[in-house]
């Protein structure tokens, strides 16, 4: 989704949540960003850790501030390990077949927020959902 391409845009995300932009958090942050997709807490570790020091501990506990707060998105699937991300609303699938986890934009979603309104009564400001299936390679592979 929004690929962070500065430290700047990574100091504006962690502002927009109410956070202080310390070196570390944006060393986290754009360590999720460059993952062009969700990553894992493992992931975005290695990708710090290229370029900077900095404890497991603390990039771990990190990345559950960011996501408690709102600045890059956890994504849970079953048993498989966390995923985070960074973007605006949107949805993710899971592919139950390699496991891999890739970002969704709502718009490939036909999601009718009217429909759910006038047939449940809610209102809907939010869509944040996880779909299951195969992706393409996979899907390719079982000849589907
Ligand atoms: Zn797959
Ligand atoms: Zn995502």
């Amino acid at each position: 989704m929004t690929l962070l391409d500065s430290a700047e845009a990574a100091r504006e995300l962690l502002e927009r949540a109410g956070l202080e932009p310390t070196l570390n958090r944006i060393m986290v942050v754009s360590a999720v960003a460059a993952g062009h997709g969700p990553v894992t807490a493992g992931e975005v570790l290695a990708e710090v850790l290229r370029e900077h020091k900095l404890n497991r501990v603390t990039v771990y506990r990190i990345l559950d501030l960011l996501a408690e707060k709102g600045a890059i998105n956890r994504i849970s699937s079953g048993e498989r390990a966390q995923h985070y991300c960074v973007g605006r609303a949107h949805s993710h699938f899971h592919c139950t077949g390699c496991g891999r986890i890739q970002c969704i934009a709502n718009e490939a979603i036909r999601f009718d927020e009217s429909a759910v309104a006038d047939s449940l009564g809610l209102l809907v400001s939010h869509v944040d959902l996880v779909l299951e299936g195969l992706c393409r390679d996979c899907a390719r592979a079982a000849g589907a």
